[in-house]
């Protein structure tokens, strides 16, 4: 069971590299967002290009509903 407060203030597992969609697992956190992270895959160092992974499926939902589902 997880008190309410940690989810506020806990820091995420891992964040999202918004420039390749990899986890990245090695990272800085300042309480609210990314301070510094570095991915390993595309070498995106710049944290605003970072997202948690609650803010990245907000923002695929967001798309989907624009788009409609993907059709692959
Ligand atoms: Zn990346």
């Amino acid at each position: 069971m997880v008190p309410d407060w940690r989810l506020k203030v806990s820091t995420p597992d891992f964040v999202i590299c918004l420039e390749c969609e990899s986890p990245i697992y090695t990272f800085e956190w300042d309480g609210s967002r990314v301070k510094e992270a570095l991915c390993p895959t595309c070498g995106n160092d710049q944290n605003t290009l970072f997202s948690t992974e609650e803010e990245y499926e907000e923002m695929s939902s967001a798309h989907e509903s624009t788009y409609g589902p993907s059709k692959d």
